[in-house]
């Protein structure tokens, strides 16, 4: 754990769900023995996305919504790396939505967690993609409140060829060990992450998850290799959310797919016989 602390200490407002999830995802390295020169950490833009400052390890703190592309091109430079791309609901859902599928279906092995608070905290309260119809803010007032129909999560991922899905909440004592699950997995996994943002959003609280929340284990017989039955569960939101690991399969990544990365990583190959000015002259 000691070598993974930075010198910065989080910002995040007191009893934020954000604390949460940064103590599993060290805790969840420390369990996975992962070197911090073995780690790439990509975030976007966001409350959440503060996190990649807290632990050591190779970070960027990328463009709004551009986290899945700029953690693509990390992966593709160095397939050795274990690479984490993280961020909240609306960089996610929001600006990074188009990225999120086609990452999804390329199957890159990327692990993508999401601090999903149904709200932009950091600009202070606007309704999110994943906000609840009804939600009332600042911004979409009283009384007819979010009037757009709030996207799932784990069905986007379910639907755009995710290989390895789940859901968690960010007081979930068994976070650490989902998240390690996750980065085990080869292949593209998202994890959604119930995290409550105790300054601007009163709905969604660590009460009302925990009220609500129910283990798919539980449930009998659940086989997270069924797509079809994971697709079913996932739409389940309201007065029961389930969580846990939805789905989970084996697939070609895509990097494995790339002849030229067979044999070694894009960054240990030699640059002599590539001709800048004739690349440059295609181009023109
Ligand atoms: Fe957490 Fe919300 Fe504060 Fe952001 S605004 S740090 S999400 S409680």
């Amino acid at each position: 754990m000691e070598a993974l602390k930075t010198q910065f200490v989080p910002t995040w407002c007191a009893g934020c769900g954000n604390f949460g999830i940064f103590t599993a995802l060290k805790k969840a390295f420390s369990l996975l023995a992962l070197d911090p020169e073995q780690l790439a950490l990509v975030t976007g833009i966001g409350c959440s996305s503060k996190i990649s400052q807290y632990i050591n390890s190779y970070r960027i703190e990328t463009l709004h919504g551009r986290t899945l592309p700029v953690a693509t091109g990390v992966k593709l430079a160095n397939h050795q790396l274990t690479v984490i791309a993280e961020g909240g609901d609306g960089d996610g859902m929001g600006l990074g939505m188009g990225h999120f599928i086609h990452t999804a279906r390329r199957n890159l092995d990327i692990t993508y967690i999401i601090h999903n608070n149904q709200i932009y905290g950091l600009t202070k309260g606007q309704a999110s993609p994943t906000s609840d119809l009804g939600t009332v803010t600042k911004f979409t007032p009283a009384p007819q409140g979010n009037v757009e129909q709030p996207i799932n999560i784990v069905q986007m991922a379910l639907q755009a060829g995710a290989t390895w899905v789940a859901r968690s909440t960010a007081a979930d004592p068994q976070l650490a060990d989902i998240m390690a699950q996750a980065v085990k997995h080869k292949g593209f996994s998202v994890l959604d992450i119930l995290q409550p943002c105790v300054s601007f959003n009163h709905v969604n609280t660590y009460k009302w998850y925990q009220d609500r929340v129910y283990r798919l284990d539980t449930l009998p017989e659940y086989d997270p290799a069924d797509h079809d039955k994971a697709t079913s569960v996932a739409s389940q939101w309201g007065d029961k959310i389930p969580i846990g690991v939805f789905y989970r399969t084996e697939r070609r990544t895509f990097e494995d797919s790339l002849p030229q990365l067979a044999n070694r990583t894009l960054v240990e190959q030699p640059l002599e016989n590539i001709s800048v000015s004739l690349l440059m002259d295609e181009m023109a």
